[in-house]
């Protein structure tokens, strides 16, 4: 098979980008990776697979960036009664548009509020924050607290 992608360094760490050009819903190829059964798991990388299940992902899908507009989607099959349940472990990555030869691959983290990290993505409607749309206005509320409480600290110690 062809490859899609590849592996790049960039500014910020790596990144992956299409090696050719990609249609809008094809299926770029499966995201491989170990499956870890922790409710406490987490690291930069991994994909939820369930509420205590975990992919970390092998490259090249492993180096996918985070956008708040991205141009890919990760997608799993629930199994069908009869079909093996492992099937929901399998994770596979799609193309939301198209993408041209030497694009960025990106997909949305959808991260919940406790993990949040500046977003630097770019995009016209960046949310500021990688972070679930969802859960966005948890960490402005956090974040509105914090400077609050910086403000207080820095009153303070001028008096
Ligand atoms: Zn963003």
């Amino acid at each position: 098979m062809l490859p899609t992608v590849r592996v790049r360094k960039m500014a910020l760490g790596r990144g992956v980008y299409a090696v050719r050009r990609l249609r809008r819903n094809q299926t770029i190829g499966e995201i491989m990776g170990r499956v870890i059964d922790d409710p406490d798991y987490g690291s930069e990388y991994c994909i939820e697979l369930g509420p205590d299940r975990n992919m970390e992902p092998v490259a090249p899908f492993r180096f996918l960036n985070h956008s708040c507009e991205p141009n890919c989607e990760v997608f799993s099959w629930n199994p069908e009664p009869g079909e093996d349940p492992s099937v929901s472990d399998r994770l596979w990555l799609q193309a939301l548009r198209t993408i041209q030869l030497g694009e960025e691959l990106t997909i949305d983290y959808g991260w919940p509020a406790d993990v949040a990290i500046r977003c630097q993505c770019g995009a016209g409607n960046c949310r500021g924050w990688v972070v679930s749309e969802e859960e966005l206005p948890t960490v402005l509320r956090q974040q509105r607290r914090k400077n609050k409480a910086a403000l207080q600290t820095r009153k303070e110690k001028t008096r």
